[in-house]
C-alpha cells in the first residue's frame, strides 16, 4: 500500500545529538559542559525585561521585530535592510540553505565542524562537501576554495570552529574570499566571535560590507547567555537579507526573546565582562591541560577540543564520574565547554589523570 512519503533527502537527515545533561550523583555538584552554554544566569535587567514581556504572551510578537532591528542597526552601524533576525543562528543557516540551494547543489564546509551543518544541508536537499580541518584544527581554506565547483551555492566558514577551537584570521578570510567566485554565497558563522583574542581577528560586519556575497551570522545564545530564548541575526547584502526574511517562519522570534535581546544589547558592557572572565578561564584550562602533556588546538571559543580517537568514550565516562558531562564525538574526540570555575578545575584534574595520546 502506498504511504505518504517525505522527500528522499528527509530520510538522509542525520540526527542531531544534543549535549547530555549531567548524571545526578549523590553528594556531588554536577556540571554540564556539553553544549557550549554560558554558565552565568541572565543579568537582573535582562531577566526583568524578559519577565515583563511574558505579561504580553496573549498577543503575537511584533512580526517585524522592529525594536530589535533598530537596536541592532544602531549597535552595529548597519541599515536594517541588511539585517535579518531569526530563532537562533541555526535557523539562519537553515533559511540561507532553503533560499539559495536547489536539490543537488553543493555546500562546502570544514569537517569536523558544527554538527548542525550536515543536518541543515540534508534538510535543504543539498549535498554536503566536507573538507577536513588541518591537524591543528584550523580550516583548510585553500582546500575549501579548491572544493568549489559549478554546483557550489554556499560555503560555510565557522570561526572559531566548533568543536576544534581555532579562529580564522582576517588575512586568511580576505585571501579566501579573493579565491571564491562572486556567485557563491560565503556564510561566516561567528557564533563565538566575542570570545576571540587573536592578534588578527575577523571583523565580520566590516568584511560583509566589502563583499556582496558574504553573510555573517551572530547569536545571542553564547556570549549573551540567551540560548533558551532562540534569537540570532545575520548581517548580509540587502537582497540576501530580504531572501532570509522571506523564508523565515512568521512570528518566530518571541516577544520574550526580542525583549531580552534588546536588554542584552543595552547591557553589553556588563555581558562582555563576563565573556572576559570566561576567556580567562579558558586560557587557564588550556594552560593546565597543555601542562599535563596534551596537545590541544588553539581555543578561541568557550570550549576546548581533546583529540582522543578510540578513547573518546572512555574520556567522556571518566569526566562523567567526576560529575562533568562533555560532548564526545565517538572515534574522534571530545569537546569540553568552559563553565563554572569548579567545573573547569575538574577538567584540568581529569587531564592530569587521563593519559594524553602518546
Ligand atoms: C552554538 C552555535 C550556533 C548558535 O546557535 P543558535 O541557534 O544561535 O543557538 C551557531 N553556530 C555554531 C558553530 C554554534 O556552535
Amino acid at each position: 500500500m502506498a504511504h505518504p512519503q517525505p522527500r528522499p533527502n528527509v530520510l538522509q537527515i542525520p540526527a542531531y545529538v544534543p549535549g547530555r545533561p549531567p548524571t545526578a550523583r549523590e553528594g556531588m555538584t554536577t556540571f554540564k559542559l556539553s553544549s557550549n552554554e554560558n554558565p552565568y544566569p541572565p543579568l537582573p535587567g535582562v531577566l526583568e525585561a524578559a519577565v515583563a514581556a511574558v505579561g504580553q504572551v496573549n498577543r503575537y510578537p511584533d512580526m517585524g521585530s522592529t525594536a530589535l532591528y533598530a537596536a541592532l542597526a544602531d549597535r552595529f552601524d548597519v541599515p536594517v535592510e541588511r539585517l535579518s533576525v531569526a530563532t537562533g543562528s541555526v535557523a539562519l543557516i537553515y533559511q540561507l540553505l532553503a533560499a539559495f540551494c536547489d536539490p543537488g547543489d553543493e555546500v562546502v564546509h570544514a569537517w569536523r565542524s558544527f554538527e548542525a551543518y550536515p543536518i541543515a544541508i540534508a534538510a535543504a536537499g543539498a549535498v554536503s562537501v566536507r573538507v577536513p580541518v588541518l591537524a591543528d584544527g584550523r580550516h583548510d581554506l585553500d582546500a575549501m576554495a579548491a572544493a568549489v565547483t559549478e554546483r557550489t551555492k554556499v560555503v560555510l566558514v565557522c570561526t572559531p570552529n566548533n568543536p576544534t577551537g581555532p579562529a580564522v584570521t582576517q588575512a586568511e578570510l580576505d585571501a579566501f574570499l579573493a579565491q571564491v567566485p562572486q556567485r557563491v554565497l560565503v556564510v561566516v558563522d561567528e557564533a563565538y566571535a566575542e570570545f576571540v583574542r587573536t592578534p588578527d581577528p575577523v571583523d565580520g560586519v566590516a568584511t560583509q560590507a566589502r563583499h556582496d556575497n558574504v553573510v555573517v551570522t551572530r547569536t545571542f545564545s553564547k556570549a549573551y547567555g540567551l540560548a533558551a530564548l532562540r534569537v540570532g541575526f545575520a548581517v548580509a547584502p540587502e537582497p540576501v537579507a530580504g531572501a532570509l526574511r522571506a523564508v523565515s517562519l512568521p512570528f518566530g522570534v518571541s516577544t520574550v526573546a526580542q525583549a531580552a535581546a534588546i536588554a542584552s544589547l543595552a547591557a553589553e558592557a556588563e555581558l562582555l565582562e563576563r565573556v572576559d572572565a570566561l576567556v580567562a578561564e579558558r586560557d587557564r584550562v588550556l594552560a593546565g591541560v597543555r601542562e599535563a602533556g596534551w596537545r590541544v588546538p588553539d581555543a578561541q571559543g568557550n570550549f576546548v577540543w581533546f583529540e582522543l580517537g578510540e578513547r573518546t568514550l572512555d574520556f567522556a565516562a571518566a569526566a562523567d564520574e567526576r560529575g562533568v558531562v562533555v560532548r564526545p564525538f565517538a572515534g574522534e574526540g571530545a569537546r569540553v565547554s568552559i563553565g563554572e570555575a569548579e567545573a573547569n578545575d575538574r577538567v584540568v584534574a581529569l587531564a592530569r589523570d587521563f593519559p594524553p595520546p602518546a
